[in-house]
């Protein structure tokens, strides 16, 4: 085993953490499809969901813990001989179930994602009994709040509707995916700061650790696309 080849290793077991943020994205989605085609009351399928989700975020520390400790024993043999190479499959194994002993259930509750499914559930859930409430009252205000959520929709980068919306954590202002990745990465490439694009927000610094995939918006904009019919 030489260095080279736990390194890339690493970059493997990284873009499979990627794909893993993915996974979870998609299973807090097809709670939504749940909640959405029967609510959310002792769903047996919600909750296995949320196993689902919690088994991710389980897998998603096993990975951290992992290349914690593959970092840490590496660094510590890189400036020894050779035959210190010898244990280190051993060394990372044991700072490894160190690690991941200190793991607590509480910590993997509290992984973003895991967090969003349970934020994107329940408010996707509220959502959903106001329009059915709405629906059941005289439809007067209707064109009224279609060109709202219309405006809402619109990405203030790429003025067009959202496909996949991003909410700002810090102004909660939204832009899509796409347009505000590229965006702040070519700005920071230029050392320059990217500022909120929305007409008079006041946040001159935005950071893609602030952008956060919202799921319930995404499947509002998907929603109202099809009940306009242009899908
Ligand atoms: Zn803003």
């Amino acid at each position: 085993m030489s260095l080279s080849s736990v390194q890339s290793t690493l970059s493997t077991l990284k873009s499979c953490q990627a794909d893993l943020g993915g996974c979870m994205d998609m299973v807090s989605d097809v709670a939504l499809g749940i909640v959405e085609a029967q609510g959310m009351d002792n769903s047996p399928a919600l909750k296995k969901l949320e196993e689902m989700i919690l088994e991710c975020s389980r897998l998603d520390r096993e990975i951290n813990c992992f290349v914690e400790s593959v970092d840490e024993m590496t660094a510590q043999v890189r400036h020894e001989p050779p035959e210190a190479m010898v244990h280190l499959r051993n060394s990372v194994k044991e700072r490894f179930n160190e690690l991941m002993a200190g793991v607590t259930d509480a910590d993997l509750q509290r992984h973003s994602k895991v967090v969003a499914f349970r934020d994107s559930v329940r408010k996707y859930a509220m959502q959903a009994g106001q329009s059915a409430a709405e629906n059941e009252e005289e439809e007067l205000d209707e064109d009224i709040a279609v060109t709202q959520s219309q405006t809402n929709f619109i990405c203030p980068l790429t003025q067009v509707e959202m496909v996949n919306p991003m909410k700002n954590k810090k102004c909660h202002h939204y832009y899509d995916q796409e347009a505000v990745l590229e965006m702040i990465k070519a700005r920071h490439k230029n050392k320059k700061k990217f500022r909120c694009p929305k007409v008079g927000c006041g946040n001159t610094d935005v950071q893609q650790s602030d952008l956060e995939l919202d799921l319930v918006m995404k499947r509002m904009i998907q929603n109202h696309k099809r009940q306009s019919g242009k899908t």
